[in-house]
């Protein structure tokens, strides 16, 4: 199939693309790398008026650090995710994460502005923001406004973002000593969308796992915290009884992939492989 027909506009700074959204609304769509858009507009589940192109402005560039915190420009791509030194340093679970994220073509054009808004249930980066307790700043013609990941992920392809809002930003958190991370996903093929995966973050203090989160994907209608779990296993619980919460924390969903018995099993297994990984004196009470 082709896409309806639809006027394009390159913005050709942040002002002008808030402007353009502004007046288009949701007769709008912003275009980033293209590499969910497109497909969806071929496929005629997405038929705006007009495109506007953000993927020339300056502002929306750039990984940088300050006192506190990583900043990752939403434009940033999938494979300068995978490349960037301050990434491997604040952020490693976003580096080994992106290595899973389609293929080496796909990578190229995906931002991680374009992941995150999107919001597929089956994607990595909105676990990974999750796990990295990140925080997504959006612009709109009323200024800046910044949200918890907890806060922005609200449904199926559904998020926070205002009609009006472009998602310009990721910040996390600075590395701190004792950090570790973990990641796992299941799929057919690689390269394929996940059948069930895990990004997981925390701190080693005093021999025990603290600020521990769970952020599963592709299990459910979104990406999902498993909080429950993650209390048990601060708490000094074992891996079995945080395995066992998982029923509580997740609600897995049919299709053609897995059903949803199997997808918990799979979340389990994950969870198994994913904390002995980061903690390897749990591994023995698992
Ligand atoms: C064959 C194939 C396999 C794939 N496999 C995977 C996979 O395994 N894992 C995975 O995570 N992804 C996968 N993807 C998706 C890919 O990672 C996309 O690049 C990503 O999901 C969207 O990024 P994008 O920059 O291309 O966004 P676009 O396609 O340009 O936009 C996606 C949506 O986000 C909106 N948007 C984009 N940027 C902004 C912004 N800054 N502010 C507000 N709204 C914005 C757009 O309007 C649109 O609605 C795959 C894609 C393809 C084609």
């Amino acid at each position: 199939m082709k896409a309806s027909a639809f006027d394009y506009v390159r913005a050709k700074s942040l002002p002008e693309a808030l402007d353009l959204l502004a007046r288009h609304g949701e007769a709008a769509k912003l275009l980033a790398g293209g590499q969910s858009l497109l497909p969806a507009l071929n496929l005629r589940l997405s038929a705006p008026e007009i495109l506007i192109d953000i993927s020339h402005l300056p502002e929306l560039r750039g990984i940088s650090t300050t006192a506190t915190s990583l900043r990752i420009g939403a434009l940033t791509r999938h494979v300068e995710l995978q490349n960037a030194a301050l990434v491997a340093e604040h952020a490693p679970v976003l580096t080994q994460a992106i290595g899973h994220v389609a293929h080496a073509a796909i990578r190229s054009r995906g931002t991680i502005g374009g992941s995150l808004a999107n919001a597929d249930p089956a994607a990595e980066l909105p676990a990974c923001a999750l796990a990295l307790h990140a925080r997504i700043v959006m612009q709109s013609p009323r200024g800046e406004r910044v949200i918890a990941a907890d806060d922005f992920f609200t449904g199926l392809f559904a998020t926070a973002l205002l009609p009006d809002e472009i998602l310009t930003a990721v910040e996390i958190n600075l590395a701190q000593p004792g950090d570790v991370h973990g990641f796992g996903e299941l799929a057919r093929r690689s390269g394929d969308y996940a059948i069930v995966g895990l990004a997981a973050q925390g701190r080693v203090q005093n021999g025990k796992l603290a600020a521990l989160r769970l952020g599963y994907f592709s299990i459910g209608t979104k990406a999902t915290l498993a909080t429950k779990a993650a209390a048990i296993l601060t708490a000094g619980g074992g891996i079995e009884a945080a395995a066992a919460a998982l029923a509580d924390d997740l609600e897995p969903h049919d299709d053609l992939q897995a059903d949803a018995a199997t997808r918990l099993h799979l979340a389990r297994v994950l969870l198994r492989r994913v904390i002995s990984g980061m903690m390897p004196s749990l591994k023995a009470a698992a």
